[in-house]
């Protein structure tokens, strides 16, 4: 039994610059010379970003008719704290909320943002995409993805959007828990496909599991979280070599 690296990572929230793991890593970054092309060199425990042969996020294509079973979500109202790690904005959750696919159940740890869309549908790019992390207790990684279309405001992301903290390293406590559920959109068929981390250190073996149905956000509600960053925050498109993405 053990947590794997990206586990911890992910939940210790993973540049904020009082953690000590981060004054042991390297700097990564969306651009310039510690961008997702140098990903893969800038430390030795990034090199799966350059080596790997499931890398995400991809475009999915191309997609095989599978027998995929319901995925059983039991979320509670967890998200407890709100984070800008300079990469993304993160919602931490606290334990209790969990997923069940094919009888294996993850538990959610915390959710966050990319503006654009990392993953894109049939070529198509969406303005923001949501990823629920999950861990099971190996440490095996799942994530759900929601893509957002510019349309009617979502009441789910007015809430946790008033909180956003502006500058990166700051954390807030959020005033009420708020469920990740919110977020989902309400037809749950998706696209199953093997890929790993978007982000350094870029650990394979992540089911990724991309909700068909995309919600909506406004305008204003992407320009928001596109402001607090500064920058795009979406990993280029990898190769998608020998996997199939399973309907
Ligand atoms: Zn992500």
């Amino acid at each position: 039994m053990k947590t794997s690296i990206a586990t911890s990572l992910l939940l210790a929230g993973m540049c904020l610059s009082t953690s000590a793991i981060a004054d042991k890593q390297a700097h990564w970054s969306y651009s310039g010379p510690g961008g997702p092309e140098h990903w893969g060199k800038l430390a030795k425990e990034f090199s799966t970003c350059s080596t790997g042969k499931n890398q995400s996020p991809v475009n999915l294509t191309g997609m095989i008719q599978g027998d995929l079973s319901e995925i059983k979500i039991d979320y509670k109202a967890g998200g407890h704290e709100i984070v800008n790690n300079g990469h993304t904005i993160q919602i931490n959750y606290k334990p209790g909320s969990t997923i069940s696919v094919d009888g294996h159940v993850f538990e959610l740890k915390q959710f966050h943002f990319h503006s654009p869309s990392e993953n894109m549908i049939k070529g198509h790019s969406y303005p923001m995409e949501a990823h629920f992390v999950h861990a099971d207790q190996d440490g095996n990684l799942a994530v759900i993805a929601v893509m957002f279309n510019e349309e009617k405001a979502n009441a789910g992301l007015e809430k946790i959007w008033a909180q956003i903290p502006e500058q990166a390293g700051n954390a807030q406590v959020l005033e009420s828990m708020v469920d990740a559920g919110i977020l989902l959109p309400p037809q749950r068929e998706y696209y199953r496909f093997n890929g790993s981390l978007t982000t350094p250190p870029c650990s394979e073996g992540v089911w990724w599991l991309v909700m068909k149905q995309a919600e909506t956000a406004s305008k204003e509600q992407i320009k928001k979280f596109a402001h607090t960053m500064h920058h795009p925050n979406n990993r280029p498109i990898q190769a998608i070599n020998a996997r199939v993405i399973v309907e």
